[in-house]
């Protein structure tokens, strides 16, 4: 059996209200300990939680929900208490003090939702997306992976492999001679075709799965002073890089976070391109180089006075991902292709951070219904199956039948880590440990 666990499950500090989850076959034993007749499942009671010694320590509405009918598939007792901070000790510390009872580890509710099967893999990758999600466009993905989008494909690609081996299987059994019908490898042929379809096609998504998780990148680079600083507070609407007149006293690279039309974009300030003594300077250089290089867009700033200047060298790999843009355009007029702004006086941010957006919006598309691959495991995972499928086609009218079958069988395993159904358990650790406490 294991132990039953409790923890805050809302933000730390003070709120209007907390949330207490408790979750274990012992859950029940909170009852007696706050002095609380039993509740009807599912139904929210309000009660004077109360200490063995006459205390009333506060009023909460309680939730008991009875395994497996529940979040964690175990028994569990939620308390919806007031969120001071005093109230939330006190009821952990008596929490504790059952001895059956431990605090939860970070993730562990969720850990115990996949032991006892009410998600999988999938799932709770996507309800630790949703729960780290800052934009729409993170939220609506998190949803659709915690919703089953990607799982339910998945399990279908694993029902048709298995069905493609009973194929065989069948055959196998049945002909003496080991041979299979030629109509059998036909069949075989087309379903694992269609199959491999079906997976390049959700392998397709996987660079927007995993862009929008993560985030898009745009480095802003350009001479020192070009106003790369000044854009980014600008941007950010806070003081969060330094600006100075002085050349090249940007050095670090400072970023800012935000949110255009609902895709997570960090724009990263970089120091200028400037070739120089200094030797900070130059480590700086460097990584402004390998930031760039990593990039989805690069912005190429150069002011109103210098618009004659060249690419400079080091950018002209990227050209494709470069986005040229003249600022200060307040110092002077002036006719130009590229897109200008003054991040002084605003004249033309507004166009910036509409074209950025359009970017940003076209690299990583429009969200469609269907399934999505937001992880690089899943995309080694389902990668791994294309290739099994592929080979098993290549071979299926030459090579014997075990060695088809075994292809067939080694894709069933790749899709079957995705949902995370074998061979994923230090995965699992390395999930669960980045999830808050009390989820
Ligand atoms: P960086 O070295 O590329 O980060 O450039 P900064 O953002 O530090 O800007 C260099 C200088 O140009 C600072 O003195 C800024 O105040 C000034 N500056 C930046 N943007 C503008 C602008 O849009 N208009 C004007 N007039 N000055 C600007």
């Amino acid at each position: 059996m294991s132990d039953t666990i409790f923890a805050v499950a809302t933000g730390r500090g003070k709120s209007g209200l907390s949330v207490i989850r408790v979750s274990g076959p012992y859950a029940h034993l909170a009852f007696a300990l706050f002095n609380i007749r039993s509740l009807k499942p599912r139904r929210a009671a309000l009660r004077r939680l109360t200490s063995t010694d006459g205390q009333v320590i506060d009023e909460a509405l309680c939730l008991w929900f009875l395994g497996p009918d529940s979040f964690t598939g175990e028994d569990t007792l939620e308390f919806h208490c007031h969120g001071a901070v005093s109230v939330v000790s006190r009821l952990l510390e008596l929490l504790g003090s059952i001895p059956e009872f431990r605090l939860a580890r970070p993730g562990e509710f969720s850990r115990r939702a996949l032991d006892n099967g009410r998600m999988d893999l999938v799932q709770a990758e996507g309800l630790a997306d949703l729960i780290d999600s800052e934009t729409e466009q993170q939220r609506q993905q998190a949803i659709r992976q915690l919703t089953g989008g990607l799982s339910r494909e998945v399990d279908q690609w694993r029902a048709e492999l298995i069905a493609i081996l009973a194929l065989f299987e069948a055959e196998l059994d049945f002909s003496d001679e080991g041979d299979v019908d030629a109509g059998i490898l036909n069949e075989a042929a087309s379903r694992l075709l269609n199959l491999k379809g079906q997976m390049v096609r959700v392998l397709a998504t996987c660079d927007r799965g995993e862009r929008l998780r993560e985030g898009f990148t745009v480095v802003l680079a350009g001479a020192p002073n070009a106003g790369k600083s000044t854009l980014l507070n600008a941007l950010a609407q806070r003081d969060i890089a330094i600006v100075s007149p002085l050349p090249g006293t940007t050095r670090d690279i400072v970023e800012a976070r935000l949110d255009l039309g609902g895709y997570p974009v960090t724009v990263l300030d970089t120091a200028g391109l400037r070739i120089s003594a200094d030797e900070i300077e130059q480590e700086g250089v460097r990584r402004m180089l390998a930031r760039a290089e990593a990039a989805d867009i690069v912005v190429w700033l150069r002011t109103v006075e210098e618009i004659e200047a060249e690419l400079p060298k080091e950018l002209r790999e990227i050209s494709g991902r470069l986005l040229p843009v003249i600022t200060q355009i307040d110092k002077r007029l002036v006719e130009a292709d590229d897109l200008g702004l003054s991040a002084l006086t605003g004249d033309g941010m507004d166009e910036f951070v509409q074209v950025v957006t359009e970017l940003v919006r076209d690299r990583i598309g429009q969200s469609g219904e269907g399934a999505v691959l937001t992880r690089a495991r899943q995309r080694e995972a389902v990668t791994e199956a294309v290739e099994s499928v592929d080979r098993a086609l290549t071979i299926l009218h030459s090579a014997g039948t075990e060695l088809v079958v075994e292809e067939v069988r080694i894709a069933m395993r790749a899709i079957a880590r995705v949902t995370g159904h074998v061979g994923v358990e230090d995965i699992l650790d390395r999930l669960f440990s980045q999830f808050c406490i009390g989820k």
